[in-house]
């Protein structure tokens, strides 16, 4: 629809150029009656340069860009030697390249550009040694002045296709990024609908293998593999619920007040346990009160996998340690583990699905926790140092706590 459009009024553009140029051929033209070779190159040259000009939404070759844009400088300068007496010529030569911004082509551009000075160059060499003067005495009585012109005009010229360019190229990534968003879009819900569909017969494969386990006519080596089985359907079914976690639709939920002090405390509680498996701790130390506006279950989300990824990185025995402050108007949150830290290429690929190097990991973690910090306008930064341990901090807006 919005090509038609396009096309449409490049159509009404052409036929008007065109009926220009026919114009110029019969009105009033000294050359008509005369019909020597210049009127007839005159009429090649229109002729010729319709034909293109039609024929390009139809073949948007680069041969033909390049092709038009030749044909049109060659008619100005014929313009400008067929009849001199006609001044304001002169101006058409000036404009030549802004005929090729209209292809969007920055080479074209520069191509045409060159052309026209090399081409101009010539002309007034040309009228100072050859015509000295005779018939254009306006340009050889004042060329310094006309080449002043010239460059300013060249100027402008270049002026107008840096900002036309510089909006097409701004305009192209937006277009982009909305098709590939959409794309997104498309594929994320088409795989969370296919997650949600593997879950139901996982349920079903997993409770069957929980029942042949607690039969005992299985000997002790099937019963190993069965428990090998269900760990394996463990780490598929907490893949496909973290995925849909984050695949889900997302509705607009109204954001809540969010207690940090007591969401940090409910979320070491709960990971104390998954901590002492290699005897890890977490030390929680909270300075201010703190508040912010976000969705609990979300917070608390974010907290786990953060916590969690500081416990998993741990050696045995090591602290996590647990900060909340308040710095100005944000909230910050530390989690800072002595583990095995990353280096800059694995902070970089943090986010990134299924990124993961753990054996049992999802890689989905980081990529929820980044999406929970930017819904309600946090930050996360990770400063880390590969063996010694990394300082997750998160930061969000504080709100007063007497505030709604
Ligand atoms: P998962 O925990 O399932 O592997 P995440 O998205 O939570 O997935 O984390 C991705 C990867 O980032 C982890 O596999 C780990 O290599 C790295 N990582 C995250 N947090 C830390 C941390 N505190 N210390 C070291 N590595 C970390
Ligand atoms: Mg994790």
């Amino acid at each position: 629809m919005k090509e038609i459009n396009i096309n449409k009024i490049y159509y009404v553009v052409v036929l008007c150029a065109i009926a220009v140029m026919i114009m110029g051929l019969f009105i009033n033209n000294v050359r008509m009656d005369e019909f020597e070779l210049d009127y007839v190159v005159h009429i090649i040259l229109v002729v010729t340069l319709s034909m293109c000009l039609l024929l390009f939404p139809k073949v948007r070759t680069d041969s033909l860009r390049i092709t038009i844009t030749i044909v049109a400088s060659v008619y100005f300068y014929a313009l400008f030697f067929l009849y001199p007496e006609t001044s304001s010529n002169f101006i058409l030569l000036c404009f030549i390249p802004a005929f090729s911004i209209l292809f969007f082509d920055s080479k074209l551009f520069y191509f045409s550009l060159s052309l026209n000075c090399a081409g101009i160059i010539l002309l007034f060499g040309y009228i100072m040694i050859f015509d000295q003067g005779q018939q254009y005495p306006y340009i050889e009585e004042d060329l310094i002045g006309n080449v002043i012109n010239f460059i300013a005009s060249q100027i402008i010229v270049y002026f107008i296709f840096y900002l036309t360019n510089r909006r097409m190229i701004k305009q192209q990534l937006y277009y982009e990024q909305i098709q590939q968003s959409e794309r997104l879009k498309t594929t994320g819900q088409l795989a969370a609908a296919v997650a949600h569909e593997i879950r139901n017969p996982l349920t079903v494969v997993k409770g069957f293998l929980q029942f042949f386990q607690q039969d005992t006519s299985f000997s002790a080596d099937r019963k190993g593999h069965i428990a090998l089985m269900i760990d394996e359907l463990n780490t598929a079914e907490q893949v496909i619920s973290q995925f849909l976690s984050v695949a889900k639709p997302e509705k607009e939920k109204a954001t809540e007040k969010v207690d940090v002090k007591h969401v940090l405390q409910s979320v070491t509680d709960l990971l104390h346990s998954y901590g002492l498996l290699n005897d890890n701790q977490i030390q929680l130390k909270i300075t201010d009160e703190c508040y912010i506006a976000a969705s609990n279950i979300e917070f608390k989300q974010l907290l786990i996998n953060i916590i969690k990824n500081a416990i998993e990185a741990s050696k045995t025995g090591d602290l996590v340690f647990v900060t909340a402050s308040r710095e100005n108007d944000k909230v910050v949150i530390n989690v800072i583990d002595q583990g095995q830290g990353m280096s800059e290429e694995e902070i970089a690929s943090l986010g990134t699905p299924f990124y993961s190097l753990k054996s049992k990991g999802t890689g989905l973690g980081m990529m929820i926790c980044f999406n929970i910090v930017k819904k309600y306008k946090g930050r996360i930064d990770f400063q880390s140092s590969k063996g010694h341990g990394t300082t997750v901090t998160i930061r969000f807006p504080s709100i007063e706590y007497k505030s709604n």
